[in-house]
């Protein structure tokens, strides 16, 4: 089995401001984090103060699905390459939902972050109506289909979040055993695309992540590290989730 770096991503949504953004790089700077990537995904015009940190990796919340031209107000893969980002997150539930991004524009998202160089963190995950009608599986494979049957190569290029929607920002995350299942899952499904690429993609666990729950989490074997969302808006506690990773 290939040893995955963990990698522990903060979404903060649409909250923070300049003075989380001025903690955040102290907190990170005083402590060594060798081990793992720590990535932040600040609103967008917090990006430019987060930018060239040698304690953290930059991600956006979003980008386009156009590569450029007349869309006003939005932001293009090259324009956040150009402001210092490695990584943008795709899918995520809340764009899906209160966007109405759907799988198609989901797709065309991840081919213009892969085609200008950005990685993209793919988010998937199913809502509560659908894990008690036990598609969870279902429901995961064609969010998986919709990006990575096209694409098989994209697995390579990307890392993929597991966030089932009624885990995310409700307090009651997923327990280790329901979030290893769908991972291992989720791996699963990516190795009937391309079994080398699945064996090393990454794949982050979302959803009501704390310092509490971390490390049990993150000591699954199939999940590679978190992407936290309420928890990540303190300096002090996110420090202690990415020493959690294992
Ligand atoms: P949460 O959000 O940690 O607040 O549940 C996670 C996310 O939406 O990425």
């Amino acid at each position: 089995m290939t040893m995955r770096k963990p990698l522990v991503a903060a979404n903060w949504k649409m909250n923070g401001n300049a003075a989380l953004a001025q903690d955040m790089l102290q907190t990170l700077a005083g402590h060594a984090l060798p081990e793992l990537d720590v990535l932040i995904c600040p609103p967008a015009t917090l990006l430019q103060p987060l930018a060239h940190s040698a304690h953290c990796l930059l991600g956006a919340q979003n980008l386009s699905q156009f590569s450029d031209g007349a869309y006003t107000g939005e932001l293009s893969a090259a324009l956040l390459s150009e402001a210092g980002v490695r990584y943008v997150l795709v899918g995520h539930s809340e764009r899906r939902t209160l966007f109405g991004e759907s799988d198609a524009v989901v797709l065309a998202k991840m081919e213009q972050a892969i085609a200008h160089g950005l990685i993209p963190v793919f988010c998937l995950g199913e809502n509560l109506q659908q894990r008690q009608q036990e598609k969870t599986s279902e429901v995961l494979a064609k969010q998986l289909a919709a990006v990575y049957a096209s694409h098989p190569e994209f697995i390579g290029k990307s890392v993929v979040a597991y966030e089932p929607v009624w885990a995310i920002g409700t307090g009651e995350a997923a327990s280790p055993e329901q979030a290893q299942q769908a991972h291992a899952f989720i791996r699963q499904q990516l190795a009937n695309y391309d079994a080398e690429a699945a064996d090393s993609v990454r794949i982050l666990y979302g959803g009501s992540v704390k310092a509490a729950n971390a490390e049990e989490l993150f000591r699954q074997a199939d999940i590679d590290g978190g992407l936290v969302g309420g928890a990540s808006l303190n300096a002090d506690e996110f420090l202690k989730i990415c020493q959690s990773a294992k």
